[in-house]
């Protein structure tokens, strides 16, 4: 007979890394109710235990929308004709992390499309050398680049990169990108950031088309086996002006259909955060805003499931329609401080509370640190 829930959740539990791929797989299938608060309420606990009460939060700047990229589900791909491209200036960056400091948010993510060009690298440079008085902790989440590019980006300021693996499963990558996207260089560039030093963080998306929950057992082995410190990871939204999402094979035709549409994808975003921090116990991990397009409090409900980071947007309002990664994407037409006001009640709700003036950075790095220089 299987070893009882409870008795497998405890030993997760105890000790990071001790479930195997099939019991992380495992964890990952269960349906009941029952069954999922269990889950949930045990990662919950690991998460007060590695990462305490309240939430770290990094205001979230989507500085443009130009990509080289041309991802089979991504809204800002590159084929998209729909999409009027914009790019924020540096001042426009800089009052948008100013505002977030006034905030009380006292690190910053700093993403946008892929872009590879020495003026580029130049231009993230000097925006980085004008965020270093503010004193925020900085993310980059700027796609795949050379490890010269990332290294002269560290030493302008930056602390943490964030880059999704999208999928460990290398054939399921090529099945969702162009033959020349290559999923072999996206692990080179986590292994570069890694030299350089970075908080590193990765993630995927699930709900795929032709996913497995074998592949997203693997997916929470990959991230241990590259001893990953962040993790950012959601639900892969369609969106229709994309092939997957146009294809039909993932839109849902009616009203109802869609909403059990939603709450499977959002399930199976629950269950990735839960069984990721019952595995890797001392990351960050993050509550991706594609959990509140899913659900009005579905980021709360990762909180719950053991998440400890929420990244809020900081964007100017004007320019957030033109950052649609997906359909549905909450949070159109507010601005930054109207998402603070929003997010503090809801968080209070659930017995949390964002930590304003607080970096929070990765724990899993201080302690790799540590463990290095012994
Ligand atoms: N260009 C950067 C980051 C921008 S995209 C990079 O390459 O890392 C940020 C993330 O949005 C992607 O890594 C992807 O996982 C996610 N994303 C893109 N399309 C999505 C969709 N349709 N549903 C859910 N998430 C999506």
């Amino acid at each position: 007979m299987d070893e009882a829930l409870s008795s497998l959740l405890a030993r997760a539990e105890a000790a990071p890394r001790s479930l195997t791929t099939a019991e992380l797989a495992r964890l990952l299938a269960l349906e009941s109710p029952d069954d999922l608060a269990q889950l949930y309420a045990a990662a919950y606990r690991v998460k007060l235990a590695c990462c305490g009460r309240g939430v770290a939060v990094r205001g979230l700047v989507e500085c443009g929308n130009v990509c080289a990229k041309d991802c089979y589900y991504c809204g800002i791909r590159k084929s998209n004709a729909r999409l009027t491209r914009y790019q924020l200036a540096a001042d426009e960056i800089a009052a948008a992390a100013e505002e977030a400091a006034a905030l009380g948010y006292a690190s910053l993510v700093i993403q946008s499309g892929e872009i590879e060009s020495d003026a580029h690298t130049a231009f993230i440079e000097d925006v980085l050398q004008r965020l270093a008085p503010l004193n925020l902790g900085v993310t980059l989440s700027l796609g795949e680049q050379t490890e010269d590019v990332y290294r002269r980006w560290r030493a302008a300021g930056a602390t943490r990169y964030l880059l999704r693996i999208e999928t460990s499963n290398p054939k399921l990558y090529a099945a969702l990108h162009p033959a020349d996207h290559s999923w072999a260089r996206r692990v080179d560039c986590l292994r570069a950031l890694r030299r350089c030093d970075y908080q590193v963080g990765t993630g995927v998306m699930c709900a795929l088309p032709g996913q497995t929950l074998d592949d997203l057992a693997n997916d929470i082995r990959f991230y241990g086996e590259m001893d990953i410190d962040m993790i950012g990871m959601g639900p892969y939204i369609p969106h229709p002006d994309t092939p997957l999402g146009a294809r039909g094979e993932t839109a849902a035709p009616t009203a109802e259909a869609k909403a059990a549409d939603y709450a499977r994808r959002l399930a199976l975003g629950l269950k990735m955060i839960a069984v990721t921090r019952l595995y890797l116990h001392d990351v960050n991990i993050a509550a991706a805003t594609a959990l509140q397009a899913l659900a009005h409090d579905g980021r709360e409900q990762g909180v719950r499931a053991g998440a400890n980071v929420l990244m809020p947007n900081v964007t100017e309002r004007k320019y957030r329609r033109g950052y649609q990664l997906y359909a549905d994407k909450p949070c159109l037409d507010e601005n930054a401080s109207l998402c603070r006001h929003c997010l503090d009640r809801r968080l209070a709700a659930i017995g949390e509370e964002l930590l304003y003036g607080v970096r929070g950075d990765s724990r899993h790095y201080a302690a790799r640190k540590k463990e290095g220089a012994r």
